[in-house]
């Protein structure tokens, strides 16, 4: 069987993973100490966040088939909040999600959806991937010195301006990944002994130094305190970036309780996440970077959008690209 290495272990690595594994030999390397990437969770003693994607959509047929079993084992649920639009301190639009297109979360966190995914793949975690060498097979090097050699394909489905650091510029759309740019976004999280009095569950906040409010403790299945979870706008965390965690905090805090009009300061939990690499600046359609000669691809979300749902499809993209790749190569050697 060809060996395929996949560098990165969060819904696009795992899923082109799984789509493969049938017809190649796959390893995935993971930096973190879990996959999960972006639909990243965080439990305290006393309450639980979903940092990054806090729901996602399915609109297509082959994304609704793949996480059928998911929705069956209950791995994921629906979200039936009640959302609103805010904008310049206005709500301007409210919902009921109950009676909208379906939103979906990891259930009791969104990780449990990459634990559940990561099920039967041979996953290497806590392995930081730093250059790659091609002798008549791929290398991939760690940044502590080890070796993985032997790989008949490599696949890197890192955000893409770390693809770009990592990938070698004879990678034939290197210069495709120098034109995607990402930004950073800053999620705060706040734990309440009592619950609070907020007439909604989501909020997506424009023309704000926030951009979204979610009461993630009325997610499905979520236990502990009352929980909000708070992300700036991707400028204002372009601006701050540099500026410590408290002074952000505070600011977000103060931010927030002027969108809800009640102070938010008495929270028993307080902390915040700063993430590099969050979204696209832009919603690209990036069209499937394969370099069959180099036996190189990429892939991620950033190809189609900056969602989950797009990480999913790039990776089903270039799936159906090197099973096409392989058999025309089978079809000529048996030809
Ligand atoms: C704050 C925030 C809010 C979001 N909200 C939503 C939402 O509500 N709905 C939605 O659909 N989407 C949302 N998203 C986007 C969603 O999370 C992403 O689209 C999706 O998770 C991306 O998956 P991916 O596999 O393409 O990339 P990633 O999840 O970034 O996976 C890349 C993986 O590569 C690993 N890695 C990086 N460098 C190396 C290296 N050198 N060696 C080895 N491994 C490496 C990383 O650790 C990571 O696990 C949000 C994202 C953020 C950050």
């Amino acid at each position: 069987m060809l060996k395929l290495g996949i560098i990165g272990a969060g819904f696009s690595g795992l899923s082109l993973a799984i789509l493969l594994k049938d017809l190649m030999e796959v390893t995935l390397f993971e930096k973190g100490h879990r996959p999960s990437g972006r639909i990243l969770s965080f439990d305290s003693d006393t309450c639980s966040f979903d940092l990054g994607a806090q729901y996602f959509t399915a609109r297509t047929k082959v994304f609704q088939d793949f996480i059928r079993p998911l929705v069956d084992l209950g791995t994921i649920k629906r979200w039936n909040a009640k959302h609103v639009r805010i904008q310049n301190g206005v709500l301007i639009e409210r919902k009921n999600w109950m009676d909208d297109e379906p939103r979906y979360v990891g259930c009791p966190r969104m990780n449990c959806v990459a634990e559940y995914l990561s099920q039967d793949l041979n996953i290497q975690t806590s392995s930081s991937i730093s250059s790659l060498n091609k002798l008549d097979k791929w290398q991939l090097l760690e940044e502590n010195g080890t070796i993985h050699g032997g790989f008949d394909w490599v696949v890197s489905t890192l955000p893409a301006p770390s693809a770009k650091n990592l990938l070698p510029e004879s990678f034939k759309y290197h210069s495709t990944l120098s034109s995607v740019p990402m930004r950073p976004c800053f999620s705060l999280m706040l734990g309440f002994e009592n619950d609070r009095c907020i007439e909604f569950e989501a909020a997506h906040v424009l023309n704000a130094e926030i951009s979204w409010i979610a009461v993630n403790s009325h997610k499905p299945e979520r236990k502990g305190l009352y929980t909000l979870m708070v992300h700036s706008s991707m400028e204002f965390a372009e601006k701050y970036k540099a500026v410590s965690k408290s002074e952000i905090i505070q600011h977000m805090i103060h931010e927030t309780s002027q969108v809800l009009g009640q102070d938010l300061n008495s929270a028993a939990f307080k902390d915040l996440y700063k993430w590099q690499y969050a979204n696209n600046a832009q919603k690209e359609n990036t069209p499937i970077l394969i370099d069959s000669d180099l036996q190189l691809a990429a892939c991620g979300d950033w190809c189609l959008g900056g969602r989950v749902e797009g990480a999913f499809t790039s990776a089903w993209n270039l799936s159906n690209s090197i099973q096409e790749i392989l058999y025309g190569t089978i079809n000529e050697q048996t030809k």
